[in-house]
């Protein structure tokens, strides 16, 4: 991580399925906490339902599956 001369600066978003982008930050801590907290917003646009954990997992899924597709490029 941060190999010194390599855009440093490039922010590299990732787009959810509900069209929210959400910052790639190279901390793993910080992205899991990005990724816990979009979920959540799921989870407040259904108010009536609580998010399965099999949908909290699918997206969880999603969202590190499109982390992935955006560093592999
Ligand atoms: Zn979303």
């Amino acid at each position: 991580m941060g190999k010194k001369g390599l855009a440093r600066e490039r922010l590299l978003l990732i787009t959810c399925e509900c069209g929210a982008q959400i910052p790639i930050v190279y901390d793993i801590y910080e992205m899991s906490s990005l990724i816990e907290l979009h979920i959540k917003t799921h989870k407040m646009k259904d108010a009536c339902a609580e998010l399965s954990e099999a949908e909290y997992a699918r997206l969880e899924d999603l969202l590190i599956s499109k982390i992935f597709e955006v560093l592999g490029k």
